[in-house]
């Protein structure tokens, strides 16, 4: 794979089947059910015995030809493909949570992912712990029999914070316990998860992987790595499926109960997207650095926050584990939230949204919107400020977009 040019690789998976018109790109099937020869072919698909499509909420041509994609790129062994990054992180934790069970992770989260574990999950009997993941101290006092996972976002949106992987992940696994990251903010064509002991990884291919934000997507990638025996929900089938029991586990019953499964018309957006996803990933991030650099001159910014910069905390851990670009997302602050809503009404080409990795620049303020409807109290708890504005790099140049940003700021 590394002797591989990584844009030939991208560009070049076939699809299992040769197509009768012999279409250039997977075609989009967008067919509920599929039609079978006999009645003994169709016992044998519904029973798990050929790999025949039966229904589309449990697999279909056109999103299985991305999973395959996502998977010869990661290396998993095997990837699900569902209609949104919180499906992907739901699912996995219904797969592997039990009554009783708890969850340690960060409150520095993604506020979707937060709530679900603080509200969702809770109603279920599922506790979640809530520490500080840069510091191995705290992991372990957290931990016992009944902690089914460890949940990270590599980079933490918006802190921006890097828990060291390699620390977590030696801990978690001498634990029995296995390390589950969402991947977001870092494309996969750099950010190895299986190669720091990640075992299950989970992405909003709404994100970098959808390519101008065309369509909400999410992905489990799962290594097989972790032995499913030391998980209490999973014990029984990993005894059977070894490291592939939460697969079988999410495949044959969880995925399929809730009804997540990506559509084939989000699949085909998003392995087109796929295609240029290294190209873009670069020169957004590049881009990123570079601005970060420029606006820690600009008096009225009174902090930058990126991983990339030398003198960041995490700039360390972060180069080590992304390289020298760790995304295409940076925060500042400035003076009081006053002059954030000023700033964001003052942008001339930068959009005023949420999202992340658009082709176009983003900019928020997520206190007010993403984080509006916690309480202060919980806002504090997880670090958001009103003072802060994110900013998600697109394609436009360093010079134009560092233009409009100075020129946001000098009017007020
Ligand atoms: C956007 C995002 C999600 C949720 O993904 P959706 O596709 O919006 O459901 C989860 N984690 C992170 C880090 C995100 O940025």
């Amino acid at each position: 794979m590394d002797d591989l040019d990584f844009e030939d690789y991208l560009l070049n998976v076939p699809y299992p089947k040769p197509d009768v018109y012999g279409s250039l790109s997977m075609p989009v099937y967008n067919a509920a059910a599929y039609e079978f020869k006999s009645a003994s072919d169709m016992e044998a698909a519904f029973c798990g015995k050929t790999t025949d499509h039966t229904y589309s909420r449990i697999s279909n041509p056109t999103v299985h030809y991305f999973e395959e994609r996502v998977k010869q790129i990661t290396g998993a062994f095997n990837v699900t493909a569902l209609n949104s990054g919180m499906a992907a992180v739901s699912n996995v934790f219904m797969s592997i949570a039990y009554n009783g069970a708890n969850i340690v992770t960060s409150p520095h989260l993604f506020g979707n992912t937060y709530s679900f574990f603080a509200n969702t999950l809770r109603t279920f009997g599922v506790e979640v712990r809530f520490c500080d993941l840069t510091s191995e101290k705290e992991i372990l006092e957290n931990i016992d029999e009944n902690t089914c996972g460890i949940f990270l976002e590599i980079i933490t949106n918006p802190q921006m914070e890097v828990a060291d992987l390699s620390v977590i992940s030696e801990l978690a696994h001498e634990k029995n316990i296995p390390l589950i990251a969402d991947t977001t903010l870092v494309s996969f064509s750099v950010f190895k998860a299986g190669s720091f002991g990640i075992d299950v990884e989970v992405v909003s291919s709404t994100k970098y992987i959808s390519g101008g934000a065309t369509s909400i997507g999410g992905l489990i990638v799962d290594y097989a790595t972790f032995d499913w025996t030391k998980n209490k929900s999973l014990n029984e089938l990993a005894k059977v499926h070894k490291n592939y029991a939460f697969n079988y586990k999410l495949r044959k019953e969880i995925h399929r109960n809730f009804g997540a499964y990506m559509n084939p018309g989000t699949a085909h957006l998003q392995t087109i997207g796929l295609e240029t996803l290294h190209l873009r990933y670069e020169r957004q991030s590049r881009t990123c650095l570079e601005l970060a650099k420029r606006l820690q001159k600009l008096k009225s910014i009174e902090s930058v926050n990126y991983p990339g910069l030398p003198g960041n905390p995490f700039y360390e851990v972060s180069c080590r584990q992304f390289g020298e670009n760790p995304g295409a997302m940076l925060t500042f602050g400035l003076a009081s939230k006053d002059a954030c809503f000023q700033f964001l009404d003052n942008l001339k080409m930068i959009r005023r949204a949420t999202n992340l990795f658009d082709n176009k620049s983003l900019a928020i303020h997520p206190a007010s919107t993403i984080y509006g409807n916690f309480s202060q109290v919980q806002r504090e708890a997880m670090d958001i400020s009103d003072k802060t504005i994110r900013l998600s790099v697109g394609l436009e140049s360093a010079d134009s977009l560092f233009e409009d940003i100075r020129q946001a700021l000098e009017l007020h």
